[in-house]
């Protein structure tokens, strides 16, 4: 089978089993599976030396032709219920499940829907609204960004300003929203919108799901410095959202909210799935071919140097770490815990040092990553100029200055951390309780 050919023969309903399914019944099931269904050159490659070697084969577009299979499967989302495209296993089941998979580095696609909007719909929506938005987000049908951050809004994300007014059964909203990742290329955005001026800024916020395929809204790209477009301007003009899509109370958004963020960070950190490879770049682990292949190069730069080895180990036991933190707060979540604000641990520590790492794969690159002849790299869609040619370390680099400002900044994660892990004194806001028009705001 080709790679993006799929395999029709498995019955992938033999793979719904109850919770509590022992892990005996589950693997085998697996395996079959993964014969049946991962296309044999990924299977190869996987075999021959893992994420690594199918990343080599593997086009972007390739995984994202096969997707429907993976999502079919239920095994993308495992331990969510059938009715939403899990398959209800235990989290014990799960974890073994994943292990099989591990190899063959089966991404979850549209992680702002299942990292972000679906920990809000799993905590604060309906049963109707789960039915609804899960299934078509679990086999991407439906594409989903965040829809939070505005001009005069973002580590002080409750000052927000896009208003929404109440118009019979729907809301009509009006704002901007700012570094919007995806909206270009989504389907639904999950949306705060200010319904009551008069209350204190965190009270009056209520949480919307946005059609963004609709009259009214405009979407306009931002260019990252790595010369992609990957995040965008939202205009919204009257915007027509039916009350069906509001989760939770209204002017309960704030509490909603937190459950997204706190899944953003999990996902930023790496503690949540599918978000690693978003951040940019490769692991530590890829730092030891390259200093590797520089030996060959007779370079100083090579592994043979021990000052190289020192500064990739360094990095590589602290990715280990974070792995087993990441792992803790994994089995927190599968044990039935809300995310919670320990995740900004990973989040502070993962934003560091994916941009140490990032660092040194362009340290040890050496010249080539000063100056590079862009016919001689595959140019990437939406790129331009010099950005047409970077070289994947460079790239890797330059996109992760960005790790510590999304998903919340590392000042205002050691705030959380501070306030809410450590117990310090919460930062004194002179203006806390008043209504949020009376707050001064830039
Ligand atoms: C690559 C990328 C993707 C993003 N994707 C999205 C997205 O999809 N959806 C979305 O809604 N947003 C997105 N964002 C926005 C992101 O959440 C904000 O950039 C972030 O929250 C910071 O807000 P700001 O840019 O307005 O900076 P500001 O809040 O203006 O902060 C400026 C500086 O002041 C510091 N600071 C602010 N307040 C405090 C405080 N109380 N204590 C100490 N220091 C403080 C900050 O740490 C920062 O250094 C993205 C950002 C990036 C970089």
């Amino acid at each position: 089978m080709a790679a993006g050919e799929v395999s029709e023969s498995f019955d992938l309903s033999e793979l719904a089993m109850t919770p509590g399914a022992e892990i005996d019944e589950a693997i085998p099931a697996v395996r079959t599976w993964i014969e049946q269904s991962v296309p044999i050159e990924w299977r190869t490659a996987a075999e021959l030396g893992g994420a690594s070697e199918i990343r080599k084969i593997r086009k972007f577009t390739d995984y994202e032709a096969w997707y429907p299979v993976f999502a079919k499967s239920g095994l993308a989302v495992a331990t969510w219920p059938v009715a939403y495209g899990g398959l209800d296993l235990a989290p014990k089941v799960a974890r073994a499940v994943e292990a099989e998979l591990a190899p063959y580095n089966l991404g979850r696609l549209n992680p702002l829907g299942l990292n972000l909007a679906a920990p809000a719909l799993f905590a604060y929506g309906t049963e109707e609204q789960r039915l609804r938005f899960l299934p078509p987000m679990v086999r991407n049908e439906e594409v989903w960004c965040q829809l939070f951050s505005e001009p005069g809004a973002g580590s002080d994300l409750a000052s927000l300003a896009t208003r929404a007014d109440r118009d019979g059964d729907d809301w009509l909203l009006t704002g901007q929203k700012v570094w919007s990742t995806w909206a270009h290329l989504s389907d639904f955005g999950v949306l705060l919108a200010r319904t009551d001026p008069d209350q204190a800024k965190r009270q009056g916020i209520t949480y919307f799901l946005v059609d963004l395929r609709q009259p009214g809204v405009e979407v306009r790209a931002l260019r990252h410095i790595t010369g992609e477009i990957d995040f965008n301007e939202t205009f919204l003009d009257a915007v027509r959202v039916p009350d069906f899509n509001r989760v939770g109370e209204v002017g309960g958004g704030w509490k909603v909210a937190n459950a997204t963020l706190s899944g953003e960070r999990q996902m930023v950190s790496g503690s949540g799935s599918g978000g690693v490879d978003r951040i940019g770049g490769s692991g530590a682990e890829s730092l030891i071919a390259l200093a590797k292949g520089n030996d060959t190069a007779g370079y100083e730069n090579g592994w043979t140097n021990p000052l190289v080895r020192q500064a990739i180990m360094k990095v590589l036991s602290e990715e280990r770490i974070r792995g087993w933190t990441n792992q803790r707060v994994r089995a927190g979540l599968k044990a039935g815990r809300a995310p919670g604000p320990e995740s900004s641990i990973g989040k502070v520590h993962q934003g560091s040092l994916n941009q140490r790492i990032q660092l040194l794969a362009t340290e040890l690159l050496g010249s080539s990553a000063l100056a590079w002849d862009a016919s001689e790299v595959a140019g990437r869609e939406g790129a331009e100029g010099y950005a047409a040619g970077l070289p994947r370390e460079v790239k890797g680099m330059l996109r992760s200055r960005a790790n510590t400002i999304e998903g919340g900044t590392t000042e205002v994660n050691k705030n959380i951390l501070g306030e809410r892990v450590l117990g310090l004194p919460r930062e004194p806001d002179p203006w806390s309780g008043a209504p949020w028009r009376d707050v001064p705001r830039s």
